[in-house]
């Protein structure tokens, strides 16, 4: 688990999936590697991800994974000669700008986790994970759901994370988070515009001490 680099590369849409991982994925390599950060993530809010459009550290471990490129919507799951953008990556755009993030950006996990909780649920998956096959399970619904409830009810608040100089211990806690400012929610509306939707048409507050993203 140390050996995995930092800053982590994770694409957008996968801050969504890593919400309800739930065991399951495209193969077995890929399920361990999905284990690996998922464990991580958990255990250590204070580390430093790298936010960004297009195959991540867990595609490169996909059976779907060719070149770059998500071929699960291709025909016969084969890569197509086009320019045009697998559906994975049109997830990210969305999700990137949903959040109000900038591409290739690095943030912190435990905060990003409070932005999409704040501004994501699972209506907000109606415009944002449209195409996903695994939207017929209920993992993501109800988890970002539950974390969404957690963020309006003030029960998590927007972390004040300080970078830790121990060392993780593997165990199956909830991460620490320092308590912080509480922050607004936005309210939660389906969208079926083909347009990138953005949240900001929902919330544009944003807490007078959050720390600056980092690009
Ligand atoms: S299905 Fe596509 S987006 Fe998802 S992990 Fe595999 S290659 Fe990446």
């Amino acid at each position: 688990m140390g050996d995995l680099p930092s800053p982590i590369r994770i694409r957008a849409h996968h801050l969504l999936c890593l919400q309800g991982f739930q065991g399951f994925g495209y193969s077995e390599e890929f399920i361990a590697q999905m284990r690996r950060v998922h464990r991580l993530l958990r255990m250590k809010p204070d580390t430093d991800i790298q936010v960004l459009i297009g195959a991540d550290i867990l595609c490169e471990h996909c059976p779907h994974h060719y070149r770059g490129r998500c071929t699960i919507d291709d025909p016969e799951d084969q890569p197509i000669e086009t320019d045009t953008p697998d559906q994975a990556v049109l997830k990210d755009r969305r999700t990137l700008s949903w959040l109000e993030l900038e591409n290739e950006s690095v943030q912190l996990w435990g905060q990003v986790v409070y932005k999409v909780g704040r501004l994501v649920d699972s209506t907000a998956m109606n415009a944002l994970c449209r195409e996903c096959k695994w939207r017929e399970e209920d993992y993501c619904a109800n988890a970002l759901d539950e974390l969404n409830q957690k963020v309006t009810s003030g029960e998590l608040l927007f972390p004040a994370i300080s970078k830790s100089t121990e060392p993780a211990e593997e165990d199956d806690s909830e991460p620490s988070m320092k308590e912080g400012p509480e922050r607004e929610t936005g309210d939660k509306s389906e969208t079926t515009s083909e347009e990138i939707p953005d949240s900001k048409a929902k919330n544009n507050s944003e807490p007078a001490d959050s720390l600056p993203d980092r690009t």
